[in-house]
């Protein structure tokens, strides 16, 4: 049987999960980078006056800009 002390079990029970995290983290974050422009815009249809228009921001919603008309995103 594997003998180990507690404290390298609380080591490894804390440690792999955050290195695990961590990884996930950085391949999401260089994913991101990678993709093109056109796929971070969100897609606003303005309500009040029907001008489409999108921004790069990653926001649930965005005034238009020719009445100001607060708007959610159709497509992020
Ligand atoms: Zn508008």
């Amino acid at each position: 049987m594997i003998h180990l002390e507690i404290g390298a079990i609380l080591l490894i029970f804390v440690s792999v999960p955050l290195v695990v995290t961590a990884v996930l983290a950085l391949y999401y974050n260089i994913r991101s980078i990678h993709r093109p422009m056109r796929e971070r815009e969100s897609i606003y249809s303005c309500s009040n006056c029907g001008h489409v228009y999108a921004f790069a921001r990653n926001r649930p919603m965005d005034r238009c800009p020719r009445c100001g008309h607060l708007n959610e995103a159709v497509r992020t």
